[in-house]
């Protein structure tokens, strides 16, 4: 099927569903684990999107009523057209006016596993597997629906049944209804209504909770049109004794984010709007960006794909950028350049550092956005330390540095065998 009829149903100028660029190449067989996602949609009728990950796209059913785990219980499910792997990780708000305009809420999540070859089954309307998510587990078939019947012409030719298979994983309908008892969402156990309220709270958010004006050095000013990124200095060796900001170096893309009354902009290392295909990639971070509490901000940091072990991999951030599952994207804030009218470039570092705490602190969805803390004090004890930890390279800062600093501003490699 492809993404084709996928992206032709959506204006991604307007919606901040992923698009889908090309689907993934096909898995080989026996590699890494399939996974799938059921989204609980409050379209214009509410049903749940069923996914599951089949040759390099995520394969789609509509289910009005949701999944059962009685067995006695046939779900009718709408085959719908192929989604791109990135939407497994979609939830929130499509506008209205839009192809499914209304409120998507991730249900479940996890991997599934065929019961024979899944292409020939899939092929032959028959497809039996295991689901290991986080609400739903054990077997389930999908089964195409056959002859006449209630669903005529073209309805008929997507028309396919979910059914539970006996295992112990069964519930009968008597005692509990799954999508009753649990109908919060998996990513962020946030009701249909808590996702809905989002955009009002945005917009509503309009005092800012941390107060810029009163930042020694802070002068009212619009939010800055040009940015100029300032350069880390390489250098061999930390800087001795105090004064000094030291933060680990992460490895990924340098990335500033402008925010103004609900719109935020991504720039690159140059300051350089990012193209509307790059944001999309980054759909994830500008909404962190907007929901931070402030009307006008501007914040400098380092986009990174984070391994599950929790280090920034920037090997990672390729396929985490092209929506692969597995890997997710973190966006580390350490400047906070402009905040709600007020430049801060004159701001002593340490002050701004503690302003975008607080203002990271003080949001309701920080979502991949992370404060980057740093430790104060002698560069050679963190740079032991980062060592230790297996830490490539660390940035050294002057703590009354002005942003855009000339000199204060280094980066100095911590690993062992590192040349430079
Ligand atoms: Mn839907």
């Amino acid at each position: 099927m492809g993404l084709s009829e996928y992206n032709r149903k959506r204006n991604f100028k307007v919606t901040r569903e992923p698009s889908g660029e090309a689907p993934a190449p096909p898995r080989q067989e026996g590699e890494g684990l399939r996974h799938f996602v059921i989204q609980k949609h409050a379209a214009s009728r509410l049903h749940y999107d069923f996914r599951l990950e089949l040759e390099g796209v995520l394969k789609s059913w509509s289910v009005p009523k949701g999944p059962s785990l009685d067995t006695r219980v046939k779900r009718l499910a709408m085959h719908v057209e192929d989604h791109p792997l990135a939407y497994a990780e979609f939830e929130g708000i499509i506008p209205k006016g839009e192809y499914g305009g209304g409120t998507v809420l991730l249900w479940d999540r996890g991997t599934w596993e065929p019961v024979g070859d899944p292409h020939q089954s899939y092929a032959a309307g028959n497809l039996k597997f295991i689901l290991k998510g986080e609400k739903l587990q054990g077997g389930f078939a999908l089964v195409k629906l056959r002859g006449r019947g209630a669903h005529s012409g073209k309805d008929q030719e997507r028309a396919w049944l979910l059914i539970k298979e006996r295992d112990s994983h069964v519930v009968p309908e008597e005692t509990s209804d799954v999508t009753e008892a649990r109908p919060e969402s998996v990513a962020t156990g946030r009701t249909l209504d808590d996702i809905a309220a989002d955009r009002s709270r945005v917009w509503h958010s309009n005092r800012a909770q941390v107060d810029a004006g009163g930042a020694p050095g802070a002068r009212p000013g619009p939010v800055p049109a040009v940015l100029r990124p300032p350069r880390f200095a390489a250098r061999a060796t930390p800087p001795r004794g105090g004064g000094w900001l030291h933060e680990m170096a992460i490895a990924g893309e340098r990335l500033l984010a402008r925010s103004d009354a609900g719109t935020a902009q991504l720039l690159d290392e140059d300051g350089k709007p990012l193209t509307a295909a790059a944001v999309r990639k980054r759909g994830a971070i500008a909404d962190a960006v907007r929901m931070l509490p402030a009307q006008t901000l501007v914040v400098d940091g380092m986009l990174a794909a984070m391994t599950p072990a929790g280090h920034s991999d920037d090997r990672a951030l390729p396929g985490a950028l092209a929506g692969k599952l597995g890997a997710t994207l973190a966006y580390f804030v350490f400047d906070l350049v402009h905040l709600d009218g007020f430049d801060l470039t004159r701001v002593p570092l340490d002050r701004r550092k503690a302003l975008l705490a607080e203002l990271v602190r003080a949001s309701a969805e920080p979502g991949a956005l992370r404060y980057l803390d740093h430790i104060a004090g002698d560069g050679v004890a963190f740079q032991h330390e980062a060592r230790r930890l297996g830490i490539a390279a660390m940035v050294s800062r002057r703590a009354d540095s002005s942003y855009g600093a000339r000199a204060g501003w280094v980066r100095i490699p911590c690993a062992v065998s590192a040349t430079g």
